[in-house]
């Protein structure tokens, strides 16, 4: 039995287990190679637990929300993987306790149903709570910093504690975990302060943010902007300015309808979404002189 198998055994007391999960199953690009441990848990308590787990056994883990800005190796993830579902709510007139796992788009359309305010612009963003946190999601003039006041984080060495939301140094499509200084740790739950609000109103207003999206992104696989808008210029203008609209290398292209979505046409390599990543830097640095900085994580053995 290796270490892994022994890990893998453990772990089945906390979720569902399999090996040599192939990821692109489990990313909205549609790539990513295998991981070698690929557990689904469907509780905060869970989630905490197989964090700990890998983390002990010194194999990661790599917590999986939804899988929507992320392109992950051809080589797969080694170790650890957490599928994390956890998705209990709890509410206390319009402060809510929510585990990470949860939807995020899919909470914010009930609470437009519900006529419960504050979340309208995030009706089209796909992910889950702890994916939202972490890249602080926004659209549409909204961030999730604004309805945020605290979470529940792992440290799998120390344990977990409450952090309020302005310790998380959140900002346009960045935080302390995307910098690194919280780089490491699990998000577990989250609460939200959000308001009173008109259901009817609040539908309308969502409906208008989806025709907006529905015209504006191309369909297909994806994992949404690739780059993060500089100062001086949206990245799509970037990049088209350089040439590279409809670009294609094997199935990985960059979108004719949004130069800013990277998309896999059928059977893309990560490989090939990493060449045109890369030429798109170097052109845009070589033409503009401004360096593109990455929205989407790329995770894995590269
Ligand atoms: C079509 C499309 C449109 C999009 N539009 C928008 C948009 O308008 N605005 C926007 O902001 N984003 C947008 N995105 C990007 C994406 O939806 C968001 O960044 C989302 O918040 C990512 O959540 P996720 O659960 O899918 O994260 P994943 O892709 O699964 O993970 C991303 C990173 O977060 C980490 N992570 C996830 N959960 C946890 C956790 N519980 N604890 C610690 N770390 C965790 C992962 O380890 C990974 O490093 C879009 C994506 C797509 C495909």
């Amino acid at each position: 039995m290796t270490a892994l198998d022994r890990l893998a055994a453990r772990l089945e007391a906390v979720g569902d287990v399999r090996r040599d999960e192939a990821m692109s199953r489990h990313t909205t690009f549609g790539v990513g190679g295998p991981a070698d441990i690929y557990v689904t848990v469907r509780s905060a308590d869970a989630l905490a637990q197989a964090a700990r787990l890998a983390t002990e056994a010194d194999a990661g883990p790599f917590v999986l929300g939804s899988g929507s800005n992320i392109v992950v190796a051809d080589g797969g993830i080694r170790g650890v993987v957490i599928d994390n579902r956890a998705r209990n709510e709890e509410h206390e007139e319009h402060r809510v306790r929510i585990e990470s796992g949860a939807s995020f788009a899919g909470f914010a359309r009930k609470m437009c149903r519900a006529g419960v305010a504050g979340l309208a612009w995030a009706v089209g963003i796909p992910g889950t709570l702890g994916g939202a946190v972490v890249y602080n999601a926004g659209a549409y003039g909204g961030c999730l910093a604004d309805v945020l006041t605290r979470v529940r984080l792992l440290d799998a060495a120390e344990g977990d504690a409450w952090w309020t939301a302005s310790d998380l140094n959140l900002t346009y499509r960045g935080s302390a975990f995307t910098r690194g200084t919280l780089a490491g740790r699990t998000v577990l739950e989250a609460e939200l302060e959000l308001g009173a609000g008109d259901a009817d109103a609040l539908i309308a207003e969502a409906g208008g943010y989806d025709r907006r999206r529905l015209t504006a992104q191309p369909r297909g696989r994806n994992a949404g902007s690739m780059f993060t808008n500089p100062p001086e210029s949206p990245a799509w203008k970037l990049i088209d300015s350089v040439g590279l609209r409809g670009e294609r290398r094997g199935d990985a292209a960059i979108s004719d309808q949004h130069t800013n979505f990277f998309v896999n046409l059928g059977q893309a390599r990560a490989s090939d979404v990493l060449w045109l990543v890369e030429e798109a830097e170097r052109r845009v640095l070589g033409t503009h002189g401004i360096q593109l900085r990455r929205e989407v994580g790329f995770v894995g053995a590269w």
